[in-house]
């Protein structure tokens, strides 16, 4: 089977970039093993979370990031085209390009964020918190969100907030099982009809406040419910993120890969790349676990497989290594030096990754491959924790490589 490119791994990156060739016009198959970081998602894309200004956080960069290969005229072009890019798929971000603005954790902390979701509840970049007295509300028996923490950092910043829980008949059989009482199968329980009745337990809060925050946990496969449970809400209703799994970023993650297929993409989930044919520089096909001797050719590959999280690398007592065709990676020899003793601390091997050339072409054995290009968390030289950019990475590496390959009209 021939494509004009193959991409591995439908996470984020994976994702965007497919989107982006499709829109050009070109045929792309996608081939994904499971789950993304987007099933954790916090509900915030980040681009650069060092200072208020994000390029000026971009700036102090070092020339392994590789925001430094994209380049700082290809960044404020390609991170002009998120917003519109999320929109076209159905998904409304909140943030304005050039300012971070304030994530609620769900400790009840501030941090910074580039694009928001726009059901979440959030703080302007001024750092002002935008109501004085809230309704921090909880369903009944949910172990994956802390209302006291979330109250208590609110608090801390001066506004009032009151605590309650609101049951509802559905969901009792969920209770029955502490194990089944997760937000995913709260979201597949509330939705349709009970939206109404949802909205009328939060209304027996929504008074004498100025809006109700409440868990991430209605709208799985599309944004509907949401919409309407904040149309029927008395006061201003926001969303604060929960404990994996996260329900907007598994939608996110659905809503991406319907959209992908809408524009004529194939996308293999449950399905692992295991080995490539090489032949005078080039990857020249693909085979896959479900698929056995079948040979997936295509022009170039996209490498989007994730970092250690999603096995698209590996470590074993050798060292580190990219499991599916042995390219050469970043990373320390020493063993001892791959982490810090302080768990706060950056730790070294968040960095390893794949090595690329300036245009994200990866490598094997030092020669460059021509038509095989990395983009995503798979990538080496960035620190998503402390310099917060891992969904900017994925994205904006996506955005660059797909510039790069050729519209096929
Ligand atoms: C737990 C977690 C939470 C995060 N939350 C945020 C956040 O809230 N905001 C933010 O800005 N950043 C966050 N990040 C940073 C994150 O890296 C990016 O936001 C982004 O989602 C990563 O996307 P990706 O496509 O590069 O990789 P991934 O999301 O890891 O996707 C890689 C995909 O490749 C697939 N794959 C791997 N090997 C193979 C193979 N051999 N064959 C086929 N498929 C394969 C995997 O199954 C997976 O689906 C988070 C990271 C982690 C680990």
């Amino acid at each position: 089977m021939k494509f004009d490119t193959i991409i591995i791994g439908g996470g984020l990156s994976g994702l965007v970039a497919g989107i982006d060739l499709s829109r050009k016009g070109q045929k792309c198959l996608i081939v994904s093993s499971g789950q993304s970081a987007l099933h954790f998602f916090s509900g915030s894309f980040e681009l650069c979370s060092l200072a208020d200004n994000p390029y000026e956080g971009i700036a102090t960069l070092g020339a392994e990031h590789p925001y430094s290969k994209i380049g700082a005229e290809s960044i404020a072009d390609l991170s002009a085209k998120v917003k519109p890019l999320f929109k076209e798929v159905g998904i409304t971000l909140k943030g304005v390009k050039d300012a971070n603005h304030w994530r609620i954790t769900p400790m009840g902390v501030l941090k910074r964020a580039w694009l928001t979701m726009d059901e979440y509840g959030t703080v302007p970049a001024d750092g002002v918190m935008p109501w004085k007295k809230v309704a921090v509300l909880n369903i009944d028996g949910f172990l994956d969100f802390h209302t006291s923490y979330i109250a208590a950092g609110l608090e801390a910043k001066g506004v009032e907030c009151s605590v309650h829980a609101i049951s509802m008949p559905e969901l009792e059989r969920l209770r029955m099982n502490p194990t089944e009482m997760r937000s995913t199968n709260i979201a597949k329980t509330l939705t349709g009809d009970l939206i109404g009745a949802l909205a009328a337990r939060i209304n027996e809060y929504a008074h004498d406040v100025d809006a109700v925050l409440m868990p991430a946990v209605v709208g799985l496969t599309s944004s509907t419910d949401v919409v309407k449970l904040k149309e029927k809400v008395d006061r201003p209703l926001h969303f604060i993120a929960t404990l994996p799994p996260s329900v907007p970023g598994i939608r996110i993650q659905m809503m991406l890969k319907k959209h992908f297929q809408k524009l004529g993409g194939v996308y293999m989930l449950g399905d692992s790349v295991v080995s490539g044919e090489f032949e005078g520089g080039k990857l020249k096909s693909i085979k896959t676990n479900n698929h056995g001797d079948t040979e997936f050719k295509a022009d170039n590959f996209i490498l989007a497989s994730g970092s250690f999280f999603s096995k698209g690398l590996a470590s074993d007592i050798d060292g580190v290594y990219e499991p599916i065709f042995g390219l050469d990676v970043d990373s320390l020899d020493v063993r001892s030096e791959w982490y810090e003793r302080n768990l706060f601390d950056a730790q070294p091997y968040m960095s390893f990754g794949v090595a690329t050339d300036n245009e994200f072409h990866v490598k094997k054995n030092g020669e460059r491959i021509e038509n095989v290009y990395a983009t995503g968390s798979v990538l080496s030289g960035f620190h998503p924790m402390k310099q917060g950019c891992g969904a900017g990475v994925s994205i904006l590496s996506a955005l660059y490589v797909s510039s790069l390959l050729k519209t096929i009209r």
